[in-house]
């Protein structure tokens, strides 16, 4: 389904969105400022910024916090962004625990909980969810109208444009409305992303891909996706699904993956092929330190490597191999300045990246593969949830910031 809107001109009221987009900007990265120093670095005239200063004022996004120094005449009055006036939440559903934050305009947290995630129905899971935000802004002293976007992020394939989890391995879900149910419990917009688009946008923000406007993040957990940012935005696509680089085909595979299909490159890069791979060479007879063991997940292979586990580390060099050519995927396609290998398996570090640049290298055209940086994440555990935080942030600026990086 083709998505195209018609070009407007910009008329008098775009012109006033986007003056008020660059003054209101101007005072968020800009610390204190006053009038005439906003009306000297946007160029606007003093009446302009005055206006805009006036109704930034009555709507509480910014304050004045008193008077400036003067050389002579008049002191300026001082202003600042008033990072409490809207409040953000940053939700995430892991597989073993829920965690939500509360977080001012400007993505500081003022709080954080964290309960195990409800084995029930995915209703019970919306509803605990739903009642810890509730919790914690009532802690907090604030209403929920104060809260202007919140971001979800679930461990499973999501459609960003209706909200709607398709499928969730790990829950245990399949087609499950996330956005709806929980904006109507919390009467804000919900945004809900895969893991992999919020990582990215983490990394982006705050982490080691701070500043870089290109870059993909390839998100190895249980399974595998991917997160894209372009031009400093988070790639959607039309679908909404855009970075589910795990449900590509790689042809010769024979197991079934867990979306139903046959040979999905996750069946091999994932924590989940990790601990496949384990058990396929048990059964082969051979000898590792996690036979007999029957219940280990990816990370206790990558420590099994990490002690010199022959077998754990066969299936580290493999996992690394088809990671190397997603990232050669994701380099040739878009282009970036910086791969990212993120989720709980990046924590492999070195021995495992080594083998995925090796192998990416080998498979882009020179010109693709230049300067191209493959870095593993540097945000640890909870990356998740401040990629939900920080992308709350973005959707809620959208509403009042018309103005974006060129
Ligand atoms: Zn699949």
């Amino acid at each position: 389904m083709a998505n195209r809107s018609p070009r407007r001109g910009a008329d008098h009221t775009t012109m006033r969105e986007v003056n008020r987009s660059l003054v209101l900007d101007l005072i968020r990265a800009g610390g204190t400022v006053s009038r005439a120093s906003i009306a000297r670095s946007t160029s606007l005239a003093k009446p302009t910024v005055s206006a805009i200063v006036d109704e930034l004022l009555a709507e509480d996004l910014i304050k004045e916090i008193g008077v400036g120094s003067t050389a002579g005449g008049r002191p300026p009055i001082l202003l600042q962004f008033n990072a409490r006036s809207q409040l953000v939440v940053g939700a995430h559903i892991g597989a073993r625990k829920t965690t939500i934050a509360i977080a001012d305009a400007t993505g500081s947290e003022l709080t954080r909980r964290e309960l195990p995630t409800p084995s029930g129905q995915p209703d019970e899971t919306l509803a605990t969810v739903a009642t810890m935000i509730v919790a914690a802004t009532t802690d907090e002293g604030v209403g929920l109208a104060t809260i202007s976007a919140v971001g979800v992020v679930v461990p499973g394939l999501t459609d960003f444009h209706t909200g709607i989890c398709t499928l969730a391995p790990n829950l245990g879900w399949r087609d499950v409305a996330v956005g709806g149910p929980l904006s109507a419990r919390l009467g804000a917009p919900v945004y809900v992303h895969n893991a992999g688009q919020a990582a990215a946008v983490a990394e982006n923000v705050e982490g080691i891909g701070c500043g870089i406007d290109d870059l993909a993040l390839l998100y190895a957990g249980t399974g595998l996706s991917a997160g894209v940012i372009a031009g400093g935005r988070v790639l959607h696509g039309a679908g909404g699904t855009a970075g589910e680089i795990g449900h590509c085909a790689v042809p010769g595979l024979a197991d079934r993956c867990a979306c139903g299909r046959v040979g999905c490159l996750e069946t091999v890069a994932s924590g989940r092929a990790l601990v496949a791979a384990v058990h396929r060479a048990v059964a082969g007879g051979r000898e590792t330190i996690l036979a007999g063991r029957r219940d280990f997940d990816g990370r206790e292979v990558a420590s099994a490597a990490d002690q010199g586990d022959p077998v754990a580390r066969e299936a580290v060099a493999e996992l690394g191999r088809y990671l190397g050519y997603a990232a050669s995927w994701v380099i040739n396609a878009y282009s970036p300045a910086m791969v990212v290998i993120g989720g709980g398996l990046a924590a492999i570090g070195e021995p495992l990246l080594a083998t995925v640049r090796r192998v990416a290298l080998e498979h882009c055209p020179e010109p693709s593969a230049r300067g191209v940086e493959i870095c593993a994440s540097q945000l640890g555990v909870d990356v998740e949830l401040r990629g939900a935080v920080l992308l709350a942030m973005q959707h809620s600026e959208t509403y009042y910031r018309v103005v974006f990086r060129a």
